[in-house]
């Protein structure tokens, strides 16, 4: 047992925190397992303190109109976060320079790395910046987690204005979309002058640290060991020559569906491809209440394995899901693992629609991917790369598709099916979008909100699908606005891509062997944090490449199971 912090303390006050961190500052190291123990009692720490942050996060998230949640978050990372990150690096320091580092067993080279890296980029002036940088990134999701609509007759959040979007009616579909870009615009203005700060801010946190870009200095930041800026471009252009024209095709087929000469926003989500069915069937509707969903996903992740069925029921035994929609909570969906009692948590805006499926089975993989790797001991090696966290949850997705008929006659079944390997094609091009967005916007920190448009524009020509914006151009050039990664978590995006790649290969795999697909799964989640990124592709059985030919072989596949589909 770990004596060294006795039962519970209130982690979210610095004057409770700070006895355990002079003592890990200040006591005596006279040889590696002296390191070794100081390892394992930071991580505990680290454990009380993640938690504390999560629970207010999450309590911010889940009511955005509470001011005294966000006062405590907010009070958390002004307060706390500074002192942590002040204490982190001098422990870094410590661990690093001390003589008997050599000594360590293999076991914890990886976090050696990490530190060092973290070591190259702090400086002490950059503690402000980022205070300054998450009140303006609450700032930013208040004004966005408090949108509604009036329509309909009722006042309503942006998750349950989707629904209309599906609408076969186009009158409605374009009625709803207006409603909700008309209220978009309200905000964008503010919306615009928050990201020029953030954007001036974050330049000169790499300034500070002596790199010449937020680029170069979020590659280090994000432990982004193995792979690089020209990766990333080389994604692009693999998107460009080989996902582009398999989009282009599904919109056109959808224009003469519908009778357009060209589709509007209107008619299908640029990000998710979503829209009304081509054949103007209802809409898919998987499921009427959320106690309903949860229920046919506990039977559907049992007949898929024993494993993942009592994963799953253990999430639901603990309580820990928040996923109605409504009004006050934060957009978007996440998974929060709470580190000291080991246990995920789960927020989502779930309105009935086949994407709030896709987003709960999302979710789900990577509160499985936390179960899975809940039995390594240090903070540090649960804390798993975003880049595979990405792959437990999106293959989920993929992998769950044949027991989707748990929501669905065969026929709705198929279309999901369609639906869902329809928003891959439209995904990679949108993550593709965001990355060289954010690329171009870093390279060049001191451009006008014009330039900004533009470069947008011309992102958005090279990258989505043709469409007729005319009466809604303004809005067009700030469309950007609605993801919120570009305002909470920076360069926070390729990793969705790098992780569709290993995805699909699952995919692939379980195509031929569904056996082997789950366990190649399971065997890559136990890691955790244990091993590198192309260890952690290979330990699944997958390839880490971004090159056009990996791409074509994987979207080949892809056409060919939209072929067999039934339309
Ligand atoms: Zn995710």
């Amino acid at each position: 047992m770990n004596s060294f912090i006795d039962g519970d303390f209130d982690a979210t006050k610095w004057e409770n925190i700070e006895p355990y961190t002079s003592d890990l500052l200040e006591r005596k190291l006279t040889c590696s397992g002296c390191l070794e123990s100081l390892i394992k009692d930071t991580s505990t720490l680290a454990e009380h303190i993640s938690e504390a942050g999560a629970l207010l996060y999450i309590g911010m998230t889940c009511d955005t109109e509470s001011e005294e949640k966000r006062n405590s978050f907010l009070d958390f990372s002004s307060n706390v976060r500074p002192k942590l990150s002040e204490f982190s690096d001098s422990l870094n320091r410590r661990i690093v320079g001390h003589p008997a580092v050599n000594d360590l067993p293999e076991r914890y080279s990886l976090m050696l790395r990490g530190m060092r890296t973290d070591i190259e980029i702090f400086r002490k002036e950059n503690i402000p910046l980022k205070v300054r940088q998450t009140e303006l990134v609450t700032e930013a999701q208040g004004i966005t987690g408090s949108m509604t609509v009036e329509f309909d007759g009722e006042e309503r959040t942006f998750p349950q204005m989707s629904a209309y979007l599906e609408s076969n009616d186009r009158l409605v579909r374009q009625t709803a979309w207006a409603a909700m870009s008309d209220r978009r615009m309200q905000d964008h203005e503010r919306m615009s002058e928050i990201f020029d700060e953030l954007v001036s801010l974050r330049h000169q946190m790499a300034l500070n640290a002596g790199f010449e870009s937020f680029t170069n200095y979020m590659f280090k930041a994000m432990h982004r060991f193995d792979y690089s800026i020209e990766d990333c471009l080389e994604f692009h252009s693999s998107v460009e020559s080989v996902c582009m024209p398999i989009l282009r095709d599904i919109n056109k087929e959808r224009a003469e569906a519908l009778g357009l000469g060209e589709l509007s926003p209107w008619d299908v989500n640029e990000k998710t491809g979503a829209g009304p069915d081509i054949h103007g069937r209802e809409p898919l509707r998987p499921f009427q209440t959320v106690d309903e969903m949860v229920e046919k996903l506990s039977e559907m992740f049992h007949e898929i394995s024993d494993d993942l069925g009592s994963k799953f029921d253990k999430l639901v035994d603990m309580d820990t899901l928040d996923l109605d929609t409504r009004k006050g909570k934060a957009p978007g969906g996440y998974q929060y693992y709470l580190e000291k009692s080991r246990v995920p948590f789960i927020f989502m805006n779930a309105a009935g629609l086949q994407g709030d499926l896709e987003t709960m089975i999302h979710e789900a993989g990577h509160a499985f991917h936390s179960l899975y790797c809940g039995h390594l001991d240090l903070i540090d090696e649960r804390n798993y790369p975003i880049e595979f966290a990405e792959v437990a949850s999106m293959s989920m997705e993929l992998l769950t598709q044949p027991w989707w008929n748990k929501f669905y006659n065969e026929e709705e079944a198929s279309r999901a099916k369609r639906t869902h390997l329809e928003g891959v094609v439209f995904l990679l091009p949108w993550i593709a979008t965001i990355d060289s967005f954010q690329h171009w916007i870093y390279e060049n920190p001191s451009h006008t909100r014009e330039e900004r448009a533009e470069a947008w524009l011309s992102i958005r020509a090279r990258f989505g699908p043709q469409m007729d914006w005319s009466g809604h151009s303004e809005f067009k050039e700030v469309s950007w606005q609605q993801q919120g990664h570009l305002y909470g978590v920076p360069f926070y995006y390729i990793e969705y891509g790098i992780a569709q790649l290993g995805s699909l290969q699952l995919w692939k795999t379980q195509l031929g062997n569904p056996q082997k697909a789950l366990d190649d799964y399971a065997n890559a989640m136990k890691l955790g944090n244990t091993r590198t990124l192309p260890e952690l592709f290979s330990a699944a059985d997958l390839k880490l490449g971004f090159d056009e030919g990996h791409f074509l072989t994987l979207m080949e596949s892809v056409e060919l199971s939209l072929e067999e589909l039934p339309v």
